[in-house]
């Protein structure tokens, strides 16, 4: 049995269970229960606020745990990341009221910076030789210099808009953040063998990501062409149709390039194309 933190309410619960859902996880939505059970994985989940999650796994209280990567640097913890799960991105940015001119960050000397991660704060101004006063506060940093508390804010960014909103401006990027997988740093082999297992699961289903999977029927004698312009991950598939001449060809192709692709091969003699959407991709 393998115990998995998760963020019991907040930005990070609903996607962190939809990605244990995808890989054949179920558990209960941490609503009221704080410890569940899975069905068919031998794994449980610990709901906890995002900020205590890093601290838990560093203790072995869960073996592993899903956190933002600003939490996990900020906490400073023992814990290690073992995979970048690419849901809940965002930013970790230094804004400043959106009337004041900026020439670069030299702007910050001498100033009170507001935050909820004075950690990452304290680096990054290191690292940029700036003196500036860090007001610690744990929530609504976007207010701080409306109300004379800063006159500058170090926080979460993702598409902007709450900054615009409370007349702010983004002027410097820190870091960037996405959701984490992490992992106490002595797993016994039993748990490794378990996370292995859950590795493997969720990687087959990133494979998969704005990938389509392509099937159409093709006269065999554009094949050739056919192929070329979709090659698969290996080489598409190709079986032959009953009605002679005919062929149905099957490949993997990026959403990107999918419409693209499909006025190709119908120039070429596509017909009856057929789009679906892969779930899971094992090499
Ligand atoms: P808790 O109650 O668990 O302490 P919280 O209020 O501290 O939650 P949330 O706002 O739920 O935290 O955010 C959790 C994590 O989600 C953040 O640490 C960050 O990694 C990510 N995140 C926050 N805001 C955004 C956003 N606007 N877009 C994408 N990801 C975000
Ligand atoms: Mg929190």
């Amino acid at each position: 049995m393998i115990r998995i933190a998760l963020q019991s309410k907040g930005r990070l619960n609903e996607e962190s269970l939809e990605l244990l859902a995808e890989v054949g996880i179920d558990i209960e939505r941490g609503k009221r229960r704080l410890l569940a059970r899975a069905e068919l994985f031998p794994i449980e989940a610990l709901y906890l606020r995002d900020d205590d999650i890093p601290h838990a796994v560093e203790r072995g209280v869960a073996d592993l745990g899903i956190v933002g990567l600003n939490e996990y640097e900020e906490r400073r913890c023992g814990a290690t990341v073992v995979h970048k799960l690419g849901f809940g991105r965002c930013r970790l940015s230094l804004a400043i009221p959106k009337g004041e001119e900026y020439e670069g960050i030299g702007y910050f000397n001498g100033k009170r910076i507001a935050t909820s991660y004075p950690v990452i704060l304290r680096k990054f101004l290191e690292e940029k030789n700036i003196k500036a006063e860090i007001e610690e506060i744990a929530g609504s940093v976007e207010i701080a210099p409306a109300v004379g508390m800063a006159e500058a804010i170090f926080d979460i960014v993702s598409s902007g808009g709450t900054l615009v909103s409370n007349g702010l401006k983004e002027v410097e990027t820190a870091m960037h953040s996405e959701a984490v997988l992490i992992a106490t740093p002595r797993l016994e082999p039993e748990k490794q063998a378990l996370l292995n297992q859950l590795l493997f699961r969720i990687e087959a289903v990133e494979r998969t990501r704005g990938k389509k999977y392509i099937l159409m029927n093709i006269p065999t004698e554009r094949l050739a062409e056919a192929t070329g312009i979709l090659p698969g991950i290996k080489s598409p598939t190709i079986l032959p149709l009953a009605e002679r001449g005919w062929s149905s060809l099957h490949a993997v192709v990026d959403e990107r390039v999918l419409w693209e692709k499909i006025e190709q091969l119908k120039a070429i003699g596509a017909e009856d194309i057929l789009v679906l959407t892969p779930e899971k991709m094992i090499l």
